[in-house]
């Protein structure tokens, strides 16, 4: 992870938000091979989900809706996470990743430790309960330590729990709602009146626009309504780089189906279609697995929802939320407006408030996926045949920010420039492409390895003397072919769509 974010910074693809004062905790910024990458994962997604299919339509909401919207979602009331502060460092956490464990010796309860979340939270917990036992110079079996977080702590329990800021108990707040809503003022006025809020997600867009689309957009169920755009959450502890930020990017779509349809299976045909996707942009098999959430965890209205997961390198983490909402949203946008968000049903003449299948994925999220499944270390043959470190990024040519790099064999040659640059001036009208005459050849092909472009092209005496072809360098084989200029648009034609 380390490896990556350090490339992340040194080539452009993802800087700290507001650097230069220090940063601010949960925000970034994406470089210029970053903005690359991010607009083609968006426009892979939006070109399958909505251009190539007949079935869904795309819209883009404003980020600051009526406050109404998100009183009726359920979002004011109840779009909390529990929060625990320390009294005493001002260090906030969240319950359900600060973690506890009672010191038991000889069946009897000693004392307490505290943890946070990490791949080896029972670990740590255990370790500190020996060195717990160890210093207050306590006689007896320790026991194994069982974990709980702080969401399970007993009213008598919390003050005994250390506080991980400063190893002291007595120090922690019991767990409370905190809201992740950011709040703004729309208007001249800063009272309650004109209080309104960043959106914290994407999806009520479609909801609230349901009629509107269904009245003005030629759709007939089932259908979808798909959206791309930024979402904001006050995540109480923002973490792992850019996959969990305050402010993000959400590809969402509600898929409306009728009130008799078979739900369960148009859910399962999302589940595989998104997992199919994200293969289709490179993410390895066997790093994705679907986590499906138990019955007695779902909200109310719920009638299932499905996860895929994916192995990042600080664990397995969801990637994507498919989840079956019925027609919850539609009813509380219905019951909230006194409008009502029916579809009429020819075949029965009867109204009624379609269902929905929400898959809902973060753009950011799917970033790093790629990029910890593409970051590869290994050998390639250095200008004397000597092998050396490589670094490369497998990317797939459908998101990789460049697609070709266009290379003359020497910059001093006139004719090997002029050529390269027309090549350049050509592919540049379709592809992000990029044009490199400085260093030796096996330096050229190692910088665009680093950046995962997956082909250089390199214009030599032969392209000019004989019979037109260059050479074209594959970056994971690193093997090396000639091809003319149709072969070469024919190659993209066929791998970037
Ligand atoms: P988590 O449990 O990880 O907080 P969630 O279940 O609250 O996520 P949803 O509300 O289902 O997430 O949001 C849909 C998708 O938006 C998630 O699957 C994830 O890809 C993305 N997402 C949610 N929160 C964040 C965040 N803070 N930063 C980046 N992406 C996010």
């Amino acid at each position: 992870m380390d490896n990556l974010v350090a490339l992340a910074k040194r080539r452009g693809f993802v800087f700290q938000s507001s650097e230069i004062y220090g940063g601010l905790n949960g925000f970034f910024d994406y470089g210029p091979l970053g903005a690359e990458l991010k607009k083609n994962i968006r426009d892979c997604w939006w070109n399958d989900m909505v251009r190539r299919r007949d079935d869904i339509v795309g819209i883009e909401t404003s980020i600051i809706m009526h406050p109404k919207v998100w009183e009726a979602s359920g979002h004011v009331a109840g779009f909390t996470d529990p929060l625990v502060d320390c009294k005493v460092s001002k260090q906030r956490y969240r319950a359900d990743q600060l973690f506890f464990a009672a010191v038991i010796v000889d069946g009897k309860t000693v004392g307490y430790v505290s943890a946070l979340e990490s791949e080896n939270t029972a670990g740590e917990l255990q370790a500190a309960a020996e060195s717990f036992k160890r210093k207050k110079a306590v006689q007896g079996q320790l026991s194994p330590v069982h974990a709980k977080d702080m969401t399970e702590a007993q009213p008598d329990e919390i003050a005994l729990i250390p506080s991980p800021a400063t190893g002291e108990p007595g120090s922690l707040t019991p767990p409370r709602a905190f809201n992740m809503m950011f709040e703004t003022y729309v208007g001249a006025l800063r009272d309650d009146s004109a209080k309104s809020y960043l959106r914290p997600e994407t999806a009520q867009g479609m909801f609230v626009d349901f009629k509107n689309v269904v009245d003005t957009g030629r759709v007939r169920l089932p259908f979808g309504i798909a959206q791309i755009g930024k979402s904001f959450r006050n995540e109480i502890t923002p973490r792992n780089f850019i996959f969990r930020s305050r402010e993000f990017e959400q590809m969402e779509m509600e898929y409306f189906i009728h009130e008799d349809a078979d739900w369960a299976k148009c859910h399962q045909e999302w589940i595989d279609w998104c997992r199919s996707w994200l293969i289709s942009i490179g993410l390895p098999e066997s790093h994705l697995s679907l986590y499906a959430h138990p019955k007695e965890k779902l909200a109310f209205y719920s009638k299932g929802t499905v996860d895929i997961m994916f192995k990042y390198p600080f664990g397995v983490q969801e990637l994507w939320g498919i989840a079956a909402r019925g027609n919850y949203d539609l009813g509380q946008h219905a019951a909230a407006s006194g409008k009502p968000q029916e579809i009429f049903d020819e075949a029965t003449k009867k109204k009624f408030v379609p269902h929905v299948i929400e898959p809902a994925v973060g753009v950011d999220r799917i970033f790093l996926a790629v990029l910890c499944a593409a970051y590869v270390e290994d050998e390639a043959p250095d200008e004397k045949g000597k092998l050396e470190k490589r670094t490369v990024l497998r990317l797939s040519p459908r998101i990789a920010p460049l697609k070709v790099a266009v290379l003359p064999l020497l910059k001093n040659k006139d004719a090997l420039v002029a050529r390269a640059k027309e090549l350049y001036a050509k592919l540049k009208r379709r592809y992000a492409v990029f044009y490199d005459e400085a260093g030796a050849i096996g330096r050229r092909y190692r910088r665009q390895d680093e950046i995962g472009t997956p082909w250089c092209v390199t214009i030599d005496f032969e392209t000019i003397e004989k019979d037109g072809t260059f050479t074209l360098r594959e970056r994971d084989s690193m093997t090396q072919k000639r091809i003319n200029e149709a072969e070469l648009f024919a190659l993209l034609e066929e791998q970037v769509y």
